[in-house]
């Protein structure tokens, strides 16, 4: 059943997010597949590796086997049926409907919370006609969760149909050691008081954030970077990036994973160095997905290291960004 809500008509901005954990809380009881997978996952294994001034965990999470396998090639895309179409949900699948969205409970889930948000009409996955309701939901759902976005060819599972995902805040490694690894690795390309934007290499990771108390700042800055992607990367389909969003103390915070490669080559393998890893945001954010029980065992700091290395852009290409933002931005 999909509940019809209108936010804008409740003066709280709370009340989405309190919603939505109430939309999870309802459907552990209503649907015993979604609750057993909850379940299990307080029994996932973790390991954690050190690195100079954060961590990374590995999560062994065999649920997640279908996911990280999946066949996003045009063909297997046209050859399915959508699993993020309304007609095609479940039937245990219950949901909050905004103007053009729907929230729902992912039943394989990676984060104690963890929910799919789907644009009601069938549309390709689109950062560019789709960021500013990532800001939106970021806001609105801000109390409890952070959002993220995974492009087309670099992780969502459904690039046919526009998401975006929702996890419970803080529970990705990154977005609590973020601090510490800004006032290392970071330098500044923009800040004017109400917006800072930050070019980051942390050793292992590539990556940009956007910090703002203002939204429309915010989205110019955003699109500014976006057409400096396009220049870099002139593909089809736009600029490979994973993005999280979230909104504290009046303040949005965007991270953007500018991307290589979808999958290392270690995920193609047939020898034993395979590892059936296929990064998205959620492991740019230091959590990785291992589905599989002997990659979760054999994973090395060496083998992190050198997946992040084909995944995440190239120094050169970095620098790419760094030289057209400067020239945009003057502080
Ligand atoms: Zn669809």
């Amino acid at each position: 059943m999909i509940l019809e809500v209108r936010p804008e008509k409740n003066k709280n901005i709370d009340w989405l997010a309190e919603q939505t954990k109430q939309l999870l809380s309802d459907q552990k009881k209503s649907w015993p597949l979604l609750n057993k997978n909850y379940e299990n996952l307080s029994l996932v294994q973790t390991r954690t590796f050190e690195f100079d001034g954060f961590e990374v965990d590995v999560q062994f999470n065999p649920e997640r086997i279908k996911s990280s396998n999946a066949d996003v090639s045009k063909e297997a895309i046209n050859g399915r049926q959508c699993f993020l179409c309304l007609q095609n949900l479940p039937d245990e699948q219950n949901g909050l409907a905004t103007n053009n969205f729907l929230i729902l409970c992912n039943p394989y889930p990676i984060f104690p919370e963890h929910f799919t948000i789907a644009r009601r009409n069938h549309e390709p996955q689109s950062i560019e006609n789709s960021f500013e309701e990532l800001l939106d939901f970021s806001h609105e759902l801000g109390k409890h969760y952070t959002l993220f976005y995974n492009g087309p060819r670099c992780g969502a599972s459904a690039p046919d149909h526009l998401h975006f995902q929702a996890a419970a805040k803080n529970i990705m490694p990154l977005e609590r050691q973020f601090d510490g690894i800004i006032n290392k690795y970071s330098t500044a390309v923009f800040s004017n008081g109400n917006t800072e934007i930050h070019l980051i290499e942390d050793g292992l990771r590539s990556f940009i954030s956007f910090e703002s108390r203002n939204k429309r700042e915010l989205l110019s800055t955003f699109f500014v970077f976006l057409n400096a992607m396009k220049k870099a990367f002139p593909l089809e389909d736009e600029p490979m990036m994973n993005i999280t969003a979230s909104f504290e103390h009046g303040i949005w915070r965007v991270f953007v994973f500018p991307r290589n490669v979808h999958r290392p080559k270690q995920f193609f393998s047939k020898e034993e160095n395979q590892l059936l890893i296929s990064p998205a945001a959620v492991d740019l954010c230091g959590l990785i997905i291992t589905p599989r029980k002997e990659d979760f065992e054999k994973i090395t700091r060496g083998d992190i290291i050198d997946i992040f290395k084909q995944i995440t852009i190239t120094k050169e290409h970095f620098e790419f960004l760094r030289k057209k933002l400067g020239e945009a931005f003057t502080f």
